[in-house]
């Protein structure tokens, strides 16, 4: 097997994952817009809070992500997250949510998985690829949105959430099609912190009839620093998609408006910082039959969570089976 020249981009769970598999016998870069790593597992820091901005948790139900966490939860990258959870309506009495498998967490913050995945990676953050064109005899030839040129790779994956991709992938992409019956949705997070200890009794809330549909206190994840109070609230897709183009600073009143209803207390007024990210891409509302997309004739390919399902086993799989695949074709 002749080493090929692999470049990937996004460094999040999917990326990473893949770029381990296949660096082991290939030269492997990831390309990162951001400036660190993580995606939708990353955290945002406002010093001096973190906060989990992106997904809340994960769960592992296949026995390949299970085997992938077992080491890391032996050297506590991960851990498992037991919270006390609830279910909240406005003027309805809370109940207790049943918390039935594990729930895991990256610590101390959610990004910590991903930033250990990335040690020993070639990684080139800070760099946007541009859109492909076309693959010449040589290979593809990237370059940054700036204009740059990065290099020319024998094979270019993309794990960059499915509407971007549209933009990234050339139209001759074999899957292009179905690329474009993916349909990814948004959310709006809300970031709170307090000087005073927060007067619930529970880590999590799940919201029902809400605008709002998770209330998070961040700090009650295991390796947090408990004295810096700190909530995180994730709105439901189908309202954050109802507003996604709107100001945010208004939809930040409107969320804050509704989470002092929600919870029966002036988070609005007592919290010392606040902030709101929107995310375009968040969950997947339409996923593809497919768990990745390879085209062999153009060394073409893509994987993460839009393939299987929003969520991180779902892009740490997408990723692993596209690995095992590529290994076939080298
Ligand atoms: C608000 C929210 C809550 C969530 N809650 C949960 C949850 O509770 N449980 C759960 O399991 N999952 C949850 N998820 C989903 C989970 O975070 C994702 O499924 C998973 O992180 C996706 O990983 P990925 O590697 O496929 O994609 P991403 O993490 O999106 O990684 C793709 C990377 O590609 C980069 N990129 C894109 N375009 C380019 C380009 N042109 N050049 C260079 N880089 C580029 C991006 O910056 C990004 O870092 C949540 C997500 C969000 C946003």
């Amino acid at each position: 097997m002749r080493n090929k020249k692999i470049a990937i981009i996004g460094a999040g769970i999917a990326g990473l994952t893949l770029a381990h598999q296949l660096q082991q016998r290939h030269t492997v870069t990831v390309f990162e817009k951001a400036r660190g790593v993580g995606g939708r597992m990353s955290t945002r820091l406002q010093e001096p809070y973190l906060f989990d901005h992106g997904a809340l948790f994960f769960t592992a139900r296949h026995k390949k992500f299970k085997a992938f966490l077992a080491p890391l939860l032996e050297q506590g990258v991960v851990a498992v997250w037991q919270p006390r959870a609830i279910t909240l309506e406005q003027n309805k009495k809370p109940y207790k949510r049943p918390w039935f498998e594990p729930h895991y967490v990256a610590t101390p913050q959610m990004n910590s998985l991903c930033k250990h995945l990335s040690n020993g990676l070639a990684l080139e953050a800070n760099t946007q690829i541009a859109p492909l064109t076309q693959r010449t005899e040589q290979g593809w030839a990237l370059e940054d949105t700036q204009g740059n040129t990065l290099g020319v790779f024998d094979w270019v994956i993309s794990t960059a959430p499915a509407p971007q991709n549209l933009q990234l992938l050339p139209q001759t992409f074999s899957d292009y099609p179905a690329l474009k019956t993916i349909v990814m949705t948004g959310c709006y997070t809300l970031m709170l912190a307090f000087a005073d200890p927060l007067p619930f009794s529970w880590d999590v809330a799940k919201v029902k009839n809400s605008p709002l549909q998770w209330i998070i206190k961040n700090n009650s994840k295991p390796l947090r620093d408990k004295a810096l109070q700190t909530l995180v609230v994730h709105s439901t897709a189908d309202w954050a998609e109802a507003h996604i183009d709107e100001d945010i600073p208004a939809m930040q009143a409107v969320l804050l408006k509704e989470l002092d209803a929600v919870l029966g207390y002036p988070c609005a007024a007592t919290a010392t910082m606040i902030t709101t990210h929107r995310w375009r891409y968040a969950d997947v509302a339409v996923r593809s039959p497919k768990k990745f997309f390879l085209d062999a004739t153009q060394q073409l390919a893509s994987c993460g969570d839009g393939l299987i399902g929003g969520r991180v086993e779902a892009a740490f799989m997408s990723a692993t089976l596209l690995g095992e695949e590529l290994q076939r074709h080298f």
